[in-house]
Parts: C-alpha cells; sequence; structure tokens
C-alpha cells in the first residue's frame, strides 16, 4: 500500500521511502553524522566511574613507579662492585623493605638487603636475585655473570610525570580505575549519560506478568532493549507498551522527546493499517524512513522528534536487536562521548551451511567456538527467521554476509562479529 494515501499530510517525510534501500554503511554514516554528544559533565569518585566516558584529559602529576625500586627480592649493589670475572665478596649494610627505604650512606664494597617494590639505596643500580648469592652473617659472595641495572624498575617506567594518562572519550575499564589510582587521581570528570526512552508498539502486546488473552504475546523487545542499553551504560526511561491508534503513537511519541536525549520504539514502523509510528513522526519531527538493505532489519526510521534522536526499530524480535547493534548504539556510544566505538569484525572460517541470497547484508546469528586444535570456528544458530529470538540467545556473534554474497559453503571463511565486541 502507498504510504502517501496513508499519511497525506506527511509527504516531505516520506521522500526517501521507497528509493532504492540504502546500504548499511550509508544508514550508519547519515545516523552518526546527525548525531553529536550531550552536554554536560559529573565529577566521580573512580570507584563509580566504571564504563562512563571520561569528559576529559587526565595528565599524570607524579611519575609511576614514583622511586627507582627493586624488582626483585635479592641485595641491592653499586655496579661498580658487581665481579667483572669470578667472584666478590661484599657487606651487607641494611635492609630496604617496600615502604621503608634505607637511607644510609653505602660505602665502596657494601650492599643492602632488598625487597620487591623497596626504593633504590642512593649509589645502587644493580639487584642481584638473593638465589644468586651465598649468604655467610653480614658477607655475601657473588658468582657468575651480571649485567649493571639488572633487576629494577626505573621511576616512571610505567607513567611518566605529564604524561597524558588518559583521554576525554576514553570508555573506563577495571584498568582504567587502576590507573588513575596509580597516579593519585580519586575523582574524574565523565560525561552525563544520556537519556534514553524507548516503548513498544502493538495492541498484541502484553508485559510479563499480565495474562495472555487470545491473539496476544508478551512483549519481549522492552527487555531486550533493557538489557542492551543498560549494558551500555545510558539513563534508561521504558514507557511501556503503546497501543496501536494513531492518539497512542502520537502521545507517547511527544512524551518521550519531552524527556529523553534518544527515543528508540519498535514495532509499527511498516507501512501497514496499524502502522501508526511513520505518521506520528511525520507529524512532529524531522525524520526519514529508509529501506536498509539488510536482513533482518529493514525498515527503520531516524530522525529527530523535538530536541531527541528517534530511531523508530522494526517489530519482530531479532531485527530490533540487529538493528540496536548496528545503528543504535553506535549513535549512543557518539552521543555518550566515547571516541573509540567501531567492534572488531575478525575472519573465521564458518562450519555449517548458510542460505543466502544475495542483494541484502545479512547478519546471521552464529556460535564462536574453539575446536579440538585451538583455531576458532562458527556454527550457525539454525533456524534465522527476525522473529526466532532464541537465536539471538543462543549466539554469541554475528555472521556478516556481504551484500553481494550466496550461499555459504561449510569451511568458507566469513566475517564474524563477536557479541562481546560490541557491548
Ligand atoms: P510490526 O512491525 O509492528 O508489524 O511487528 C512485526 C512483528 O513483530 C509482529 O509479529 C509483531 O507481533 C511482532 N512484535 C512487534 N513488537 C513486538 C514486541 N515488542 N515483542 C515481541 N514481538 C513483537
Ligand atoms: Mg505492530
Amino acid at each position: 500500500m502507498a504510504a502517501s494515501t496513508k499519511n497525506p499530510v506527511a509527504q516531505s517525510c516520506q521522500d526517501d521511502f521507497d528509493r532504492q534501500a540504502l546500504s548499511c554503511e550509508e544508514a550508519l554514516k547519515r545516523i552518526l553524522n546527525d548525531v553529536v554528544p550531550v552536554d554536560g559533565l559529573e565529577r566521580l569518585h573512580i570507584k563509580a566511574a566504571l564504563g562512563r566516558i571520561m569528559g576529559e584529559d587526565v595528565q599524570a602529576r607524579i611519575n609511576v613507579p614514583p622511586h627507582t625500586n627493586s624488582a626483585m627480592d635479592g641485595y641491592a649493589l653499586r655496579s661498580q662492585d658487581l665481579p667483572a670475572e669470578g667472584e666478590a665478596s661484599l657487606q651487607v649494610a641494611g635492609t630496604a623493605w617496600a615502604g621503608h627505604p634505607f637511607c644510609g650512606n653505602l660505602n665502596p664494597g657494601e650492599c643492602v638487603r632488598i625487597f620487591t617494590g623497596a626504593p633504590m639505596p642512593k649509589g645502587t643500580e644493580t639487584v642481584i636475585i638473593q638465589e644468586q648469592v651465598q649468604r655467610d652473617g653480614d658477607t655475601i659472595r657473588l658468582a657468575g655473570s651480571f649485567s649493571a641495572g639488572q633487576n629494577v624498575r626505573a621511576a616512571g617506567e610505567d607513567i611518566a610525570l605529564g604524561q597524558t594518562v588518559l583521554s576525554a572519550g576514553r570508555r573506563l575499564t577495571p584498568a582504567d580505575l587502576g590507573l588513575l589510582a596509580s597516579v593519585g587521581v580519586g575523582e574524574v570528570s565523565v560525561r552525563r549519560r544520556p537519556r534514553v526512552a524507548y516503548f513498544s508498539t502493538g495492541d498484541e502486546l502484553r508485559s510479563v506478568g499480565e495474562t495472555l488473552s487470545e491473539g496476544a504475546i508478551y512483549d519481549s523487545n522492552r527487555y531486550s532493549l533493557h538489557g542492551v542499553l543498560n549494558r551500555l551504560g545510558v539513563e534508561i526511561l521504558d514507557l511501556g507498551v503503546v497501543r496501536d491508534t494513531p492518539e497512542a503513537v502520537h502521545a507517547a511519541m511527544g512524551q518521550a522527546a519531552r524527556i529523553a536525549d534518544a527515543v528508540i520504539s519498535s514495532g509499527g514502523v511498516s507501512v501497514g493499517e496499524a502502522d501508526h509510528v511513520t505518521d506520528a513522526l511525520c507529524a512532529l519531527g524531522r525524520v526519514t524512513f529508509w529501506k536498509v538493505a539488510m536482513k533482518p532489519g529493514r525498515p527503520l526510521a531516524f530522525g529527530r522528534v523535538g530536541g531527541a534522536v528517534f530511531f523508530g526499530l522494526p517489530g519482530n524480535p531479532v531485527s530490533v536487536m540487529v538493528t540496536f547493534y548496528q545503528f543504535v548504539q553506535p549513535a549512543l556510544r557518539r552521543m555518550m562521548g566515547e571516541s573509540d566505538s567501531s567492534p572488531l569484525t575478525i575472519k573465521v572460517r564458518c562450519a555449517s551451511k548458510l542460505k543466502k541470497r544475495p542483494g541484502r547484508v545479512e547478519f546471521q546469528r552464529g556460535r564462536l567456538v574453539q575446536d579440538e586444535q585451538g583455531d576458532l570456528m562458527v556454527y550457525s544458530t539454525g533456524s534465522q527467521g527476525s522473529a526466532i529470538l532464541s537465536s539471538m540467545s543462543q549466539a554469541n556473534c554475528f555472521i556478516v554476509l556481504a551484500l553481494e554474497t550466496a550461499q555459504v559453503a561449510p569451511g568458507t571463511m566469513v566475517d564474524v562479529q563477536p557479541f562481546s565486541e560490541l557491548v
């Protein structure tokens, strides 16, 4: 059915509607061109900042390690006292512990008992590990070949004073929290989390906890979306199920756009009689409807309602997740202020035969496993229908098949996007 007969007031919004399908790359490029990071920074203790996006660079105000120190338990000595050949005897003049430096002065021929992490005593540059030393009272004997400067960690070898420790746009990992602590930084400025509102559309939908009447199904999209959004680290506003009437969809969309930086709907985005998302969007905002040359996942609506970015995702549960990962998530990562958000794609041998027709990029669901030799292999999860949500649940990766690819024979190398890389 022609969209224009259903939606005469919104003709201009639908200019793109029936053009040739867009490529995934072009759709993503247009989306990324249209979104910008949200304003606002928050100062957080580093313990609360895991997964948040750095709002500004952090420079080291100290060296790490702050002092040159021993990498091993042993004896610290001057390099001049190392035996050129044969043996050497030295006197133990004291002990240096981590946290308790040896502060005395050493005479030639003297050494210091030293433990890992202890600052190197003045004048010493070398540590001989205790296993290579014979100790007799306060005398040690060295025999063997040693090199000057061995077993010592230099001040600033991890991070140098003044160095940029972490840059703005970085998503903080557990190691980053430790790194910040190592330079004495206990608080960081992070970007405000974008507020993302979402709702499902469909008269057939019931939320978990409700009873299913004849013809009804449970809404799964809101729960999958809750999962992916939560993991991404945005602020989540669940607006529930919206009925298939123009008024209800219109009202939900307007409300969502007032309270959120981004709005996501699922379902009702085609041109059927019950698909009111397109009409409401045209009336309320600047929106483009695209047929994206992908499977599953077309059509897709993208645009703005008020100050909010809008994504109208298809209704089928797998399509929702595929379009979320491919388009919405990169956009939200940009809105979060994250600088690097391109997921790794790897080439892996496919153990299954995959059905495909040329013409669209397919995001089939796969399981990445290791064979007995330790090599990675990918298997299909089986039935690939866009309503088969169990295929997503069983999968740990997308098998990405290019537009022109036809059916894939077992043993072929394919592109794989591990889910762990996506989030
Ligand atoms: P639509 O795009 O609204 O025509 O929906 C396409 C298919 O997805 C239909 O079979 C819907 O019942 C189903 N569907 C739509 N929304 C949801 C949802 N939130 N949860 C589960 N299935 C849905
Ligand atoms: Mg529907």
